[in-house]
């Protein structure tokens, strides 16, 4: 379901690739799980670091921005986003909303980890840099979401909260897109207990160390919401620091799940 194009050669930007869901693109729906490779900004930040929050000069987040929307036809101006608070807040994303976070932190929505829209022309991101970024597809009804869920967003129902605000979960398509995977995700009793009490046992592996499975987690969560079609990159961030921004390989630059309708 998934598959890597590059970024259009520039020659002032270092090469770039995203992860696409062409089979979306039918829909007139346009995804972009972004690396850290094809932006604008230079060490520790290098090189395509979307998030205002990180320490980097907010003129050159904006240009990162603007060429990763470039690929899915995004206009900046559109650019939607929360200041993400690992919460089960979901929001609508309508015509008064669009554009929130665009080109300052101070306006970006407050307090939001997912949001939904089914207006054209919206661009929806959520920020990660090992929690799972969620995208949610209703193809037919042409509405989309974006879900921040590390382990504290979804043990207090981010995902669930948000099929639940969206509606007809049947016909949603789910994707899990690149994270900490439970190869790498090792956590302590403070984190395995309320992700088992929340999720479930099969959310924990012990193999000489204690892991939670951030993308069973998801599935769990998606399934018990009434989400059956599933789908899982399997690309780990730890495990590829040198392709993803990863906060636990220390990284304080975020990479990005930005999603858009076309108009029709
Ligand atoms: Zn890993």
């Amino acid at each position: 379901m998934f598959a890597w194009r590059a970024f259009p050669a520039r020659g002032d930007a270092s090469p770039g690739a995203y992860l696409a869901v062409p089979a979306l693109e039918s829909a007139g729906i346009r995804i972009a799980f972004t690396t850290r490779h094809g932006g604008f900004s230079g060490d520790p930040f290098s090189s395509l670091n979307l998030s205002f929050f990180s320490g980097d000069d907010p003129d050159v987040v904006m240009a990162n921005r603007a060429r990763a929307m470039a690929v899915i036809g995004g206009d900046p101006a559109s650019w939607t986003s929360g200041r993400q608070v690992h919460g089960a807040e979901t929001v609508r994303v309508d015509g008064e909303r669009k554009g929130a976070g665009a080109d300052s932190p101070e306006t970006t929505l407050p307090g939001i980890d997912a949001l939904w829209t089914d207006e054209p022309g919206v661009v929806l991101a959520v920020l990660i840099a090992d929690c799972v970024p969620v995208l949610l597809v209703d193809p037919a009804a042409r509405r989309i979401a974006t879900v921040h869920a590390g382990w504290r967003g979804m043990t207090s129902g981010v995902i669930e909260a948000t099929v639940r605000a969206m509606g007809a979960p049947d016909a949603l398509m789910a994707f899990i897109g690149p994270s900490i995977g439970p190869c790498c995700y090792e956590v302590g009793d403070d984190v395995a207990e309320p992700a088992r009490a929340a999720l479930g046992p099969d959310v924990e592996r012990r193999n000489g160390t204690m892991r939670v499975d951030l993308w069973g987690g998801a599935r769990i969560a998606l399934r018990r919401a009434g989400v059956a079609s599933i789908h899982l990159s399997a690309l780990c961030t730890r495990c590829e620091p040198h392709r993803f921004f990863s906060h636990r390989a220390g990284h304080a630059a975020r990479q990005g799940l930005l999603a858009t309708i076309d108009a029709a």
